[in-house]
């Protein structure tokens, strides 16, 4: 889903793949002061010409005119968000292999930049200290969460869904005719599965095993 190309863009401030950063030295005083010599006006007023003449040098310390954006010196990875079949194009940028921040990709037609605000939150799925990673299993009456193995849930899942089907199953209709459909459980996406996730869960539900009830927030 990703796709690493070299990017001319960005006025040279962001490194692309494993080229060397050219970090553009910050303006001098004198180059920043010019920077800012913009027409001033002021609000509730109609302007004259002395509003529209340029404003004076602004005060600005020594330590502003070295930050820069946390987006300096990143590399640039293009994708696509993976969340439906909008299919939006985003910009990955990482530092030292750690993604620091996903962005609409500006140059898409199709998003143009932006992002809904599932999309924009995408680093958060990335990257998110409250993530779950392990299997949480809480009995029937229990009060407590139990840490499980991910093959434990796996079986115990599979063994769940068999013995529902074996009971719903429905192969034909009181004329005889055939139908094949389980209506006794179903299933709900969530917002984070993407479109591929959501393609498989479609696709074993319904054309497997005949659950009539498939649903999904998304777009797919
Ligand atoms: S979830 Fe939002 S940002 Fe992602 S592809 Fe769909 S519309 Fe675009």
């Amino acid at each position: 889903m990703f796709n690493s190309r070299s990017h001319a863009g960005y006025n040279g401030r962001i490194k692309i793949r494993a080229e060397q950063p050219k970090l553009v030295p910050p303006p001098s005083i004198k180059e920043h002061s010019a920077m800012f010599k913009l027409p001033f006006f002021q609000t509730g007023k109609a302007a004259t010409a002395q509003d529209a003449k340029p404003r004076g040098p602004q005060p600005f310390s020594e330590q502003t005119l070295h930050k820069a954006s946390r987006l300096e010196g990143a590399t640039v990875t293009e994708g696509v968000c993976p969340y439906c079949a909008v299919g939006c194009a985003q910009h990955i940028y990482t530092k030292g292999g750690q993604i620091i921040d996903i962005e609409g990709n500006p140059h898409s037609p199709i998003n143009e930049g932006t992002l809904c605000p599932k999309g924009a939150n995408t680093f958060q799925l990335a990257r998110n200290p409250h993530r779950v990673k392990h299997v949480l299993y809480r009995a029937p009456y229990a009060t407590e969460w139990e840490e499980k193995p991910l093959d434990w849930a796996m079986e115990r899942i599979a063994q769940k869904v068999k013995d529902a089907r074996e009971a719903g199953y429905v192969a034909k209709d009181s004329d005889g005719n055939r139908l094949g459909i389980v209506r006794n459980m179903g299933t709900l996406g969530g917002a984070t599965l993407d479109n591929e996730e959501n393609y498989l869960i479609k696709k074993l539900f319904s054309a497997g095993l005949g659950v009539v009830s498939v649903e999904n927030q998304a777009r797919i």
